[in-house]
């Protein structure tokens, strides 16, 4: 069991990459705390962990609220006594070249995307700091690295997750706190599949162009981001601080 008894956070674990994360930490021996805006898919992923005989507790929270986060963090602390991992994963897309972007949707991608990782990090990482011990991981994107058509927004943020992801680090060193991030490339995942279909007119031409990016032929699968936000969950990575981690069938590198 890489990851026995250690109690993990994953925001926006109702679906995706944070579902699977989640189903894969639990039978890594994890208590696994599901956030999610959405309740019904929350409740879901836990019910999935408690019939494969896993730990999991769901706990309703908009990682935009100060409030709700603050609620959420006093929560755990206050039944579990520690977080030892956050994952900070929740996450919206956004569409459009920056001309056709409105300020309010503008504005959402930010908060989700940016502000939903500052104020679970705010709230949590004090108690990281007074046991000398803990383990971030921010969900960033090769977005990040490389441009992508009509994804300014997506991509601004989660360029500034990675900028965020090494502040971070350096502040929070001292501490035995780390922080890495997480550079998937195309995951299917109802997030991508709604991308797709809201984006494009043909969406399986769309989807054959992100392909052509990527230097393997096939697509990444949530279980792919799982098992390498395993690794940076777990102990064996403990010499990696600040680092950029890539799951991207090398569409980053290619
Ligand atoms: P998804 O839509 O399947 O899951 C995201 C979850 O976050 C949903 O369950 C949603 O309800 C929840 N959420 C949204 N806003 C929230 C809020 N304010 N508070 C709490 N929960 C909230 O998406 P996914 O593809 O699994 O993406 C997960 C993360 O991975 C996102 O940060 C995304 O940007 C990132 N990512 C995804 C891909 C991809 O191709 N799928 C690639 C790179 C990065």
């Amino acid at each position: 069991m890489r990851l026995a008894n250690k109690i993990i956070l994953i925001t926006g674990s109702g679906s995706g990459i944070g579902k699977s994360s989640a189903l894969l930490f639990a039978r890594e021996g994890a208590t696994v705390i599901v956030n999610d805006l959405d309740e019904a898919k929350g409740l879901e992923t836990v019910n999935d962990i408690h019939a494969s005989g896993g730990k999991g507790h769901f706990i309703h929270a908009d990682v935009t609220n100060p409030e709700s986060v603050l609620q959420m963090v006093n929560q755990i602390i206050e039944k579990y006594g520690q977080i030892d991992v956050l994952f900070n994963n929740a996450g919206i897309s956004g569409v459009g070249a920056l001309h056709e972007i409105e300020p309010d949707a503008w504005d959402r991608v930010i908060q989700v995307n940016i502000r939903g990782v500052y104020l679970p990090s705010k709230y949590v990482v004090p108690h990281m700091m007074e046991r000398k011990s803990g383990n971030i991981i921010n969900m960033s994107s090769c977005v990040a690295e490389i441009g992508l058509a009509r994804r300014a927004s997506y991509s601004a943020t989660k360029g500034a997750v990675l900028a965020l992801t090494k502040s971070m680090q350096v502040d929070y060193a001292e501490y035995n706190i780390r922080v890495n991030a997480l550079l998937p490339g195309t995951i299917l995942t109802p997030f991508v599949e709604n991308f797709l279909k809201t984006s494009y007119d043909d969406p399986a031409t769309a989807l054959a162009s992100i392909k052509k990016r990527q230097l393997s032929e096939e697509l990444g699968s949530p279980e792919d981001v799982a098992q390498a936000a395993l690794f940076l969950a777990s102990d064996e990575s403990k010499f990696m601080m600040g680092s950029p981690l890539y799951i991207d069938g090398g569409a980053t590198f290619g």
